[in-house]
């Protein structure tokens, strides 16, 4: 990071902290202590907190519930604020949410789709094209989660969808830019497009906002129709030279040799999931269909959900050996499985555990963020290319007095997440 030097800069430099700190913190955390945080001087957090309320990046409200004398402020999100776009693309249908400085989320859509790549993007497009025409300047960036991985301009591959090399910034219609996984932040002009991997985007989320908060080394596993696994040290889903890491599940760690629509054989992905329940009862599975009759496997059947946990047992044990991570997170199906088959997990691992990893396992947990992390990531994404100095200088340039509109409200299709505010 270039250091401030001028006060100008300085100001500049403040502002993103600030700004940071806030989103960081879930616009939890009242103006002192926000100051105290951050090691500034209350006049400087005083004015720092006047221009950023003028710029329409944030908005104060008293706290709700206070001691005796002066009512405490808590910077939040300002009701014109910036807004990140973000949309979770699933085998079957895909979501799309507007999410505020501090990250509360608003759904706007959720459609199903064929599973086409047309079927599931073309739509989304559209909807994103509405909803920035409608929103303005609010909308600072897009970010898009994807089930399969994702390389350079946005090109996915969901091998069991049938999909190969699907350039998704295109499909969409929007400008290409994208990133594999998780972007480290800064580098990237904000307001355009950014893909990544589900997965990694879920892990990301989990290490901003969920159990992966403040861990040095985590490992986080995303079960949908099949798996997908990342390491996150120091916060960061470590993406791989190409950027398509978040892969662990195309190892050969369920101890079969079954052909992969991946090209491998053996994929532990293949046996933890809503395909491997499918497949455990005998009914027709892939294509990213079945999700309900699979939750119906998972609620009813215990030999299919004794099998599921026994493969993310055991594959949850090498990963350990290799990685010796601190707690091993687990979201979406993974989590519900968790929920029904904890112990059952725990113990088909533990044999395969190295006896030195035994005497003190790491803490296996359900994701803090249920389905969302995936959105949750890929909204942080956007976040933090905007968080700059370049981001805020630029939201200034697009942000003239007379174009402050209140967007209207009717496209509020869903309650948010946390909160109420439509937007
Ligand atoms: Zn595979």
């Amino acid at each position: 990071m270039k250091i401030a030097t001028t006060s100008g800069e300085l100001r500049a430099h403040n502002r993103v902290r600030l700004l940071r700190a806030v989103h960081d913190c879930g616009a939890a955390r009242t103006r002192s202590q926000l100051t105290r945080d951050l090691g500034l001087a209350r006049g400087t957090a005083s004015v720092l907190v006047a221009g950023l309320a003028e710029d329409e990046l944030l908005h104060e409200e008293p706290a709700s519930e206070h001691a005796r004398g002066r009512p405490t402020l808590v910077p939040g999100p300002h009701p014109r604020g910036p807004l990140a776009l973000a949309a979770d693309v699933r085998e079957d249908a895909w979501e799309l949410a507007a999410c505020e400085l501090g990250g509360r989320v608003t759904v706007l859509e959720v459609r199903p789709h064929d599973g086409t790549p047309e079927g599931a993007l073309a739509p989304l497009g559209e909807a994103v094209a509405a909803h920035r025409r409608r929103l303005g300047h609010r909308v600072v960036g897009v970010g898009m989660a994807l089930p399969g991985p994702v390389r350079h301009g946005g090109v996915v591959a969901i091998t069991h969808l049938g999909w190969r090399s699907v350039n998704v910034p295109a499909l969409l219609g929007l400008h290409p830019h994208a990133r594999g996984t998780a972007p480290q932040g800064g580098s990237k002009p904000p307001g355009l497009p950014i893909v990544g991997n589900d997965t990694a985007f879920a892990a990301l989320a989990e290490a901003r906002r969920g159990r992966l908060r403040g861990i040095r080394v985590g490992l986080h596993l995303h079960v949908d129709f099949d798996l997908g696994g990342v390491l996150v040290v120091d916060g960061h889903p470590l993406g791989g030279a190409g950027e398509t890491g978040a892969e662990f599940g195309h190892m050969p760690l369920g101890g079969g040799d079954r052909p992969c629509d991946c090209g491998a054989i053996g994929c532990w992905g293949m046996n933890v999931g809503a395909n491997a329940l499918l497949r455990h009862v005998g009914l027709a599975y892939g294509g990213g269909r079945g999700r309900e009759q699979a939750e119906h496997v998972l609620a009813t059947n215990e030999e299919a959900v004794a099998a599921a946990a026994g493969a993310l047992g055991r594959g949850i044990a090498a990963l350990v050996n290799a990685h010796d991570p601190e707690v091993v997170t687990l979201s979406g199906l993974g989590a519900e499985l968790w929920e029904r088959a904890g112990q059952a997990l725990l113990a088909a691992g533990e044999p395969y555990l190295m006896a030195i990893r035994r005497d003190r396992p790491p803490r296996v947990e359900a994701s803090a963020l249920g389905w969302r992390g995936a959105l949750l990531g890929a909204m942080e994404s956007v976040f933090d290319a905007f968080l700059t100095t370049e981001g805020l200088e630029l939201w200034r340039k697009n942000h003239p007095d007379q174009a402050r509109d209140t967007p209207d409200q009717q496209n509020v299709m869903h309650s948010t997440f946390e909160g109420e505010n439509p937007i």
